[in-house]
């Protein structure tokens, strides 16, 4: 069987364009609130609520979304059988990267999940910004309760001026357990990777996939685990600014559509289940 797991980063545009003024790069409350009304929306429609929204929690909006403005949404995200996470951008876009600092990564974090927890909002999904990661960051993450990491685009190997920000080659195309030595191998941690779906160098990310290039991934997804005999469980990727227009929104649906022919939608609760039930065979 083939498992899917949708999922959306809650970024905006102005926080990855370099010639705004910085007073421009931060997200307005109204606009982030329509992308996410619009979202919650989407999953109800098509995916019967099942989606993770992930948090952005970058040093430009480190507290915005987890005021009143936003934690409703939160909750009904939860409530109507989605999930959320958080979304670490540990980064100041084209310029720096601090994802391999592992007290600022442990710093953020752990602040991020006690005061979502606070407010009653159960999390245990995490993804960084630019899907960066390192080994280091295993314990980190279990320290914190976060079990499911979705940071993983296999192959992907991003390198910017002297920063290595990525590194996903080799790894698994199918959830897995991480091992604590490599994060592209399967191991013993209590941390489980849910890798964003691929075949044949074509991506679930629908940003960067038309809606044909997503549908012969997941045909050839489907096609290898009938063949294995063993499922298949991987992430959709979409980002809270790709909701902003009709056109886009009727775009996300028609490849949802698309992905339905081939596999199951699936929130947090359900993959805890199949990581439950793989672990007794
Ligand atoms: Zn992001």
């Amino acid at each position: 069987m083939l498992y899917f797991i949708f999922t959306v980063d809650g970024d905006w545009k102005e926080y990855f364009n370099v010639n705004l003024p910085e007073d421009e790069r931060v997200p307005r409350t109204g606009i982030m609130q329509s992308l996410i009304e619009q979202e919650i929306e989407v999953s109800r429609r098509n995916l019967n609520g099942k989606f993770i929204h992930f948090i952005h929690t970058s040093a430009r909006a480190r507290t915005f979304f987890l005021n009143e403005s936003f934690t409703g949404y939160w909750r009904q995200i939860i409530e109507n059988d989605g999930d959320i996470g958080i979304h670490c951008h540990e980064d100041d876009p084209y310029k720096a990267y601090y994802f391999h600092d592992i007290s600022r990564m442990r710093d953020v974090i752990s602040k991020q999940v006690t005061i979502l927890r606070r407010h009653g909002l159960s999390v245990c999904a995490y993804r960084s910004g630019w899907l960066a990661f390192s080994s280091d960051l295993i314990p980190v993450l279990e320290e914190n309760g976060l079990c499911f990491d979705f940071s993983c685009e296999p192959e992907r190997y991003l390198v910017d001026g002297q920063n290595l920000v990525s590194d996903w080659r080799g790894a698994p195309t199918s959830l897995y357990r991480m091992s604590y030595h490599d994060h592209r191998k399967t191991g013993d941690s209590r941390v489980f990777e849910i890798p964003i779906g691929v075949s044949g160098g074509r991506y679930l990310y629908f940003e960067k996939s038309d809606a044909r290039t997503i549908e012969e991934a997941a045909y050839n997804l489907k096609a290898e685990s009938a063949k294995t005999g063993r499922d298949i469980i991987v992430s959709v990727l979409t980002h809270s600014y790709e909701y902003a227009s009709l056109d886009d929104i009727r775009s996300i649906e028609e490849k949802i559509s698309l992905l339905k022919k081939y596999g199951y939608f699936i929130n947090i609760k359900e993959l805890k289940n199949r990581v439950e039930s793989s672990k007794k065979k």
